[in-house]
């Protein structure tokens, strides 16, 4: 399995980067090296494998492949990501993104795909933020827009509705919920087949019920 090879080797890079800077050249022993192939390290690839599989499937408009755009695209997706594992997160959070490090936290190697396509959103949505992809930001939000409208006739109406509600309803770690991301956790409701608002949480899904 190529493919899974070379996410082992990428995951051991980013371990031996990240203890470089933190640690003195003498940790950096065989000890290190059995470190890098270690079960949390093929847990974390497992999720990293879903992550890119669904950024192929279901992410090509936030990564700006497909829209009324072109423009050269830096952006990286999943690869700019990394994926760790916290058995502790079970039965609370479940998941939860760090915008400041990238890294997106998630309970097991398996986890709630709602959750993990949540935290997704956070990630792309955090990437058009930057100045370069201002006004390109722009236009997925009107390209999402024009596709939902066509399947949620009210959507106008709902998203007018909860405007002071979702600015104020940020997550932990102060990412915010932005029109970008209702726009695209309907969008996945949609091809998941899940009830509005399932993808968003905190009790969307009731409040959305009635435009829907
Ligand atoms: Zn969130």
């Amino acid at each position: 399995m190529p493919e899974m090879e070379s996410i082992l080797d990428q995951l051991c890079l980013n371990q031996r980067r990240a203890l470089y800077d933190h640690l003195n050249a003498e940790f950096c022993s065989p000890k290190l090296q059995r470190n890098c192939s270690s079960n949390d390290s093929v847990d974390e690839a497992k999720v990293r494998k879903t992550s890119l599989d669904f950024e192929s499937k279901f992410f090509s408009d936030m990564m700006l492949h497909q829209g009324p755009y072109q423009p050269p695209s830096q952006l990286r997706g999943m690869k700019d990501v990394t994926f760790r594992i916290d058995p502790a997160l079970l039965g609370k959070r479940l998941a939860s993104y760090d915008r400041a490090t990238k890294t997106i936290t998630v309970s097991s190697a398996e986890p709630d795909v709602i959750h993990l396509l949540h935290e997704m959103i956070h990630h792309y949505d955090c990437d058009l933020f930057q100045p370069a992809y201002h006004n390109i930001r722009d236009l997925v939000v009107i390209y999402l827009y024009e596709q939902l409208l066509r399947k949620y006739p009210r959507l106008y109406e709902m998203l007018t509705d909860h405007i002071g509600e979702e600015l104020v309803n940020f997550s932990t770690d102060g990412t915010i919920h932005s029109r970008l991301f209702v726009l695209k956790s309907l969008d996945l409701d949609f091809k998941f087949g899940t009830k509005p608002g399932t993808v968003y949480g905190y009790d969307m899904e009731e409040k959305y019920a009635k435009y829907f």
